[in-house]
């Protein structure tokens, strides 16, 4: 039986399962998309809120390793299609990486700009227009590097019923929070877009400071 339709349905074992958890399933419908149809399904924080947002595809089972992402919210990236970051393409890739593989899981995490919002984002690119890299911008507006929470995010994948990810990142923090959270990352699976000019200051100070995987530059 699909976890995902058995959560808070007629199952009380599983019911019982999400007693300790700090989200909650709200709402599902089918969504379809460019890349395919999926599954949509919302999820609110129980007590701060915040809202996620998880696209489905196929079935997914605690057994198989669950082709998974991550999304942080990129306002100006994944709608705007600014060339100043890689996250639209990043996010289109792994729809279609999904669709071509038959399942997955993208959990949609809204924490615009590492978790400053969209105004202190735009009051970052403000300083990097007078030269500051995405980090010293970060730091010099009172933040940190990177202020994303992903505990939320695991217990969304969790309540998806994966145990076993196949994770499409190349960011070395979120690897280690789904091991943290008990995951089996059973592989990395790269998610690299050849940089355009404007983005490529932007990955290459992610790829040196904060230690992102990135081979398509030096
Ligand atoms: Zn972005």
């Amino acid at each position: 039986m699909n976890r995902i339709e058995a959560i808070g349905e007629n199952r009380p074992d599983l019911v019982r399962a999400t007693v300790g958890f700090s989200v909650r399933k709200e709402a599902e419908a089918s969504l379809p998309t460019e890349f395919g149809p999926f599954r949509i399904i919302g999820f609110r924080g129980i007590d701060n809120g915040e809202e996620f947002v998880a696209l489905v595809k196929g079935q997914v089972s605690a057994d198989e390793p669950v082709l998974t992402r991550i999304h942080s919210q990129c306002l100006t990236g994944d709608v705007f299609h600014s060339l100043k970051c890689d996250c639209g393409p990043q996010l289109q890739r792994a729809m279609e990486m999904i669709q071509e593989n038959g399942s997955g899981i993208i959990v949609y995490q809204h924490q615009e700009g590492r978790g400053i919002g969209i105004i202190n984002k735009i009051r970052a690119y403000s300083l990097q227009d007078e030269g500051a890299d995405t980090i010293e911008a970060n730091l010099r507006l009172g933040f940190d590097i990177d202020q994303r929470d992903y505990s939320q995010c695991a217990e969304v994948i969790h309540l998806l019923g994966a145990r076993r990810l196949r994770l499409m990142s190349n960011n070395p923090d979120k690897l280690k929070a789904l091991r943290q959270a008990g995951f089996e990352i059973t592989e990395r699976v790269p998610l690299e877009i050849e940089p355009k000019e404007p983005a490529y200051r932007y990955m290459l100070t992610k790829k040196k400071k904060m230690g992102h995987l990135l081979s398509s530059i030096f």
